[in-house]
């Protein structure tokens, strides 16, 4: 360390003198909030290796001198010299112990609205069927269709509720992990055929390949299978009719190159589309809940904007990677590397809702 400002020495309790000159991991301890153990210098080696400025994860806490935690957001960038090459870092911190509050009270509070809205959604899908089946008497034609659209749009709000209790439930903190050796390309296939009906339904063709040897992988087979569902059906809804998806699951070893150097052994699954594209200006917006394009909007698909927020926080549990590239009226593929050590276990008292989309 060659600068430590009064703040950050106001944040951390260490004194400017105490800091300047050591290591700074041996002055500055970054956990993760949710297993309290890992040490996250991670950022800051990757803005030294990478030589690009680099986010904390979210939900990271740093240890006072005086052994409190205090959460903090920000970043460390690089600095270069005139030849571009790196000679440092600059790390950057504040404490959001306020912001950190009132976004609990956030979501905690769209988890009880949310578990709220459960019962009576599944009182109006239950005698939506009823009246469908005809056990309160046969329905006209024209009452049928009424009922179909009610039905509809009931289990469109069941998807939205499901999805926003998985937001909270990853952002409290309460969603379980519970991983074990899971094959990849059983979980693709079941899935595959689960919205067979769409894609046949839009003529569409599925290209399939899987490396013959396929290592299993240590995952929650539950929260991977949401990671697949989601990826599918966002294929299948944003390609038009006889469009095509591509669907690949191979083994990478270690020092392979895949949007950068991989340092374990990991698999690749790649999803690729040639259908509506994710408008330019958009892409940096993707993984934001709530985040759909002008160009789907256009189109009146539906959807809720919270799948590859949801998707990207398990990968984030994975150690993995997820990616995409796309352009409008092309297409788009979206890539995960992911270790074969998979996630680490977590105790937690609820798993994730399905969702059909
Ligand atoms: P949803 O599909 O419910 O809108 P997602 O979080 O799964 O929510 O996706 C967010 C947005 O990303 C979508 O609304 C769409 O604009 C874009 N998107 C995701 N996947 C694709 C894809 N395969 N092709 C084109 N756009 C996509």
């Amino acid at each position: 360390i060659t600068m430590y400002n009064e703040v950050a020495a106001q944040i951390s309790y260490i004194p400017v003198a105490e800091a300047i000159g050591k290591k700074y991991d041996k002055v500055l301890k970054f956990i993760y909030e949710e297993d309290q153990k890992t040490v996250n210098d991670k950022f800051i080696k990757e803005a030294i290796s990478s030589g690009h400025s680099q986010e904390m994860a979210n939900h990271t806490l740093l240890i006072r001198k005086d052994g409190e935690r205090v959460p903090v957001a920000d970043s460390a960038a690089p600095i270069k010299d005139k030849d571009g090459q790196v000679i440092g870092c600059v790390v950057v911190f504040r404490d959001v112990t306020h912001e950190r509050e009132i976004d609990k009270a956030k979501t905690e509070f769209v988890s009880l609205a949310s578990h709220q809205l459960r019962t009576p959604l599944s009182t109006i899908n239950w005698y939506a069927e009823m009246l469908m089946t005809g056990d309160a008497g046969k329905m006209t034609k024209e009452q049928n269709k009424y009922l179909k659209e009610i039905y509809k749009g009931n289990q469109r709000m069941v998807e939205l509720v499901n999805a926003l209790l998985n937001v909270s439930r990853i952002e409290l903190g309460t969603l379980a992990v519970e991983p074990k050796p899971t094959d990849l390309k059983t979980l693709a296939e079941d899935l595959l055929k689960e919205i067979g009906h769409d894609i046949t339904e839009k003529k569409l063709a599925v290209n399939k390949k899987y490396d013959a040897a396929l290592p299993k992988v240590n995952i929650d087979p539950k929260l991977m299978r949401i990671v697949f569902q989601n990826l599918l059906t966002n294929a299948v809804k944003y390609t038009s009719e006889k469009g095509k998806i591509d669907l690949e699951v191979s083994l990478q070893k270690a020092g392979a190159n895949i949007g950068g150097e991989i340092k374990e052994d990991s698999l690749l699954i790649k999803i690729a589309d040639n259908g509506y594209g994710i408008p330019e200006k958009q892409q940096k917006k993707i993984f934001t809940k709530l985040f759909r394009a002008d160009n789907v909007r256009e189109k009146d698909t539906e959807g809720t904007g919270l799948g590859l927020y949801i998707v990207k926080s398990i990968i984030d549990h994975a150690n993995g990677r997820i990616w995409f590239e796309s352009q409008e009226g092309k297409g788009t593929t979206f890539f995960i590397v992911m270790p074969l050590t998979g996630m680490q276990p977590k105790k937690g008292t609820k798993s994730l809702e399905s969702i059909k989309k």
